[in-house]
């Protein structure tokens, strides 16, 4: 791999370079939290980390945190991260900031742009029978969570430390982690051409069962978007968690039967 590809990349944006410079905590942050999300990237799935950082742009916005009780966004579809200047240029809530530019250089290093249709992480294009693109909002929740859960992670943090409000939505995805295996959850997250293949063929290999939309749906219904959302499901959290829970103990029984077989082939000899 060449070592300094992340530093070309960055060089062949020179506005991108600029506003980072303006501000000193954005400065101080934003290299390592980049090598940390490269190294986090399983190789042949940095694709999107790379096209997106040579055209993302950075604009420090006055009011973001009030508006919006956020200190920084990323808007997928412009490819553009949002800061708040206050915070980017005092170093105020530092801890939390750098949390946040962790969490959002995420969704920039896991978004496609088809057109004017962007996915981001777990999300998928749906194409109508003419093949044009049709936008879907579908496993956001998981998106966010996993999101979040690989932040934390980078940053050496237990997931209950987290400030976000995606509580359940983290703890689904770290649970779906500890049952697939990080390196799939990755795979289709940063690499979102091949939608959840990648997580799909591991559970298969668990309970036989070729698609697992219903698990999915289960917990993207955890999550609300809003005081209107219909789809919203207080108790579907108690439904993932069992669905969850049930997966790891088959998997755990294949793991002993494996383990125990092995055993007594060793024994027999
Ligand atoms: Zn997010």
């Amino acid at each position: 791999m060449d070592k300094n590809l992340l530093v070309n990349v960055l060089n062949s944006n020179q506005s991108l370079m600029q506003s980072i410079s303006k501000s000193k905590y954005m400065r101080e942050e934003t290299m390592g939290v980049l090598r940390n999300i490269e190294s986090e990237i399983p190789e042949d799935c940095r694709q999107n980390f790379y096209t997106n950082l040579r055209t993302l742009t950075i604009a420090y916005n006055a009011k973001l945190l009030e508006t919006h009780k956020a200190a920084g966004m990323y808007s997928p579809k412009y490819n553009a991260l949002l800061v708040d200047e206050h915070i980017a240029s005092t170093g105020e809530i530092t801890d939390d900031f750098a949390q946040t530019l962790s969490h959002e250089f995420r969704h920039m290093a896991s978004t496609t742009r088809y057109g004017n249709h962007a996915v981001s992480g777990f999300q998928n294009v749906v194409k109508d029978d003419k093949g044009k693109v049709v936008y879907t909002e579908e496993l956001k929740g998981l998106t966010e969570g996993f999101t979040e859960h690989l932040s934390m992670k980078a940053s050496g943090k237990d997931n209950s430390e987290s400030p976000s409000e995606y509580g359940e939505q983290i703890d689904a995805s770290s649970k779906l982690s500890d049952i697939v295996g990080i390196d799939a959850m990755k795979r289709a997250y940063y690499n979102n051409r091949e939608g959840m293949q990648s997580v799909e063929s591991a559970l298969q290999k668990i309970d036989g069962k070729k698609s697992h939309g219903e698990l999915f749906d289960t917990i993207e219904t955890t999550y609300a978007y809003g005081p209107m959302d219909e789809l919203y499901d207080p108790n579907a959290m108690a439904r993932a968690n069992s669905q969850l829970d049930k997966l790891s103990s088959m998997k755990l029984e294949q793991e002993q039967q494996k383990a125990s077989s092995i055993e007594s082939e060793n024994a027999s000899r």
